[in-house]
């Protein structure tokens, strides 16, 4: 069989790291889940102590440094848990996770707490009791099934958790939330891709950070969705000495618009324990962000937001592009080059 999985003490014979900094990464691996695959160490530079995708997922003994800010549920999912595997902190949606099992393990995950831990893939009791939770409220309409990595379970598992779904009336749209077709592509086969088939609407998000990623295996798989009827989009997490230049955004994002995914949010880096040298500031973050409007396709251009910590929610954070103080109570509008335009005061302006 294909050995895919990279485990803490393989890093050494991968020549991933030197045999020196062995005893720092079990002292990391006590901590988090360490793991990546052969598809993604074979983009890895070695020789680069930079490396951009040795970054997210090579341990460092820095994960081991927690600031007074950082974390352990750093965006509030165990305060929406109703139940074992389900996280409703919307009124419209709910997360469904079925397994907190990666193909990788990104050193700056929001869910690194508990992702990779015994116990991790919720039993045929709790998933029972989590899609009754779904069947008994109405007002869900979008069921997100995320983890982990769902598409890690078995094509049959998969098919399983897609046919519970479609047969509850209410819901309008299943979304998958997946690593997997960057990371793994192979395990994309057509016996998943048809797991996928149903009368709803079916997205998968993927979740991509830097243009190297996505590799001929990586275009492959995403193809064989695309071509099963599925809409793409995918989420990147701005990072500090991975991704936080324009040129490299402009790149990744153009690269998944050419391969029909739709980039879809930018999130400033969670504030999770340990992963403090990923963090941008938010002022750099809607700089880069501004740079990027006007330079490329409207398609390219995902939402930058903030999970707000404490359970709070996303919300867009990207720079505001109008103010008030135009002319008799009008506005200004700045364009893509920072120059401000004069628009007219709202209509009932005058009335309050
Ligand atoms: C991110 C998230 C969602 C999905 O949010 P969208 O803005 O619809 O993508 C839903 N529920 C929870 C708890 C989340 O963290
Ligand atoms: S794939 Fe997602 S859930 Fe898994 S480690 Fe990476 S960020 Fe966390």
């Amino acid at each position: 069989m294909r050995r895919v999985t990279i485990g803490p003490d393989d890093l050494v014979a991968a020549g991933l790291i030197n045999p020196d900094r062995q005893e720092e990464i079990r002292r990391v691996a006590a901590e988090f889940a360490v793991a990546l695959t052969e598809d993604m160490s074979a983009v890895i530079n070695p020789a680069d102590p930079d490396d951009p995708i040795a970054a997210q997922f090579v341990p460092t003994a820095a994960e081991l440094v927690t600031t007074d800010q950082e974390r352990l549920d750093p965006i509030g999912d165990e305060r929406w848990s109703p139940v074992v595997g389900i996280v409703h902190r919307y009124p419209d949606r709910v997360l469904l996770k079925p397994s907190l099992l990666c193909p990788v393990y990104c050193r700056f995950c929001f869910r690194r707490e508990v992702v990779g831990k015994k116990g991790a893939v919720l039993d045929d009791e709790s998933l029972a009791a989590a899609f009754n939770y779904i069947r008994e409220r109405p007002r869900i309409w979008e069921v997100i099934v995320t983890g982990g990595d769902p598409f890690l379970l078995a094509p049959r598992r998969v098919a399983d958790i897609v046919r519970a779904l479609e047969e509850i009336s209410h819901l309008g749209v299943i979304r998958f939330h997946t690593r997997v077709p960057i990371v793994d592509p192979r395990r994309v086969t057509p016996a998943l891709v048809d797991a996928l088939a149903a009368e709803k609407a079916v997205y998968v998000v993927i979740h991509a950070n830097h243009p190297r990623e996505l590799g001929s295996q990586a275009q492959a798989a995403l193809l064989r969705l695309s071509r099963a009827g599925i809409p793409l989009l995918a989420q990147t997490v701005l990072l500090r000495g991975v991704n936080d230049d324009a040129g490299v955004l402009e790149a990744l994002f153009r690269r998944l618009v050419t391969m029909r995914v739709k980039p879809y949010y930018l999130h400033h880096a969670d504030l999770a324990r340990g992963t403090s040298r990923f963090r941008t500031g938010i002022a750099s973050g809607q700089r880069l962000v501004r740079s990027l409007r006007g330079r490329i396709s409207g398609l390219c251009q995902p939402t930058y937001v903030l999970d707000i910590p404490g359970g709070h929610g996303k919300v867009p954070i990207g720079p505001c592009a109008v103010r008030q103080g135009g002319e008799r109570g009008g506005w200004l509008v700045k364009d893509a080059t920072g120059t401000e335009h004069d628009y007219p005061a709202d209509p009932d302006a005058a009335e309050e």
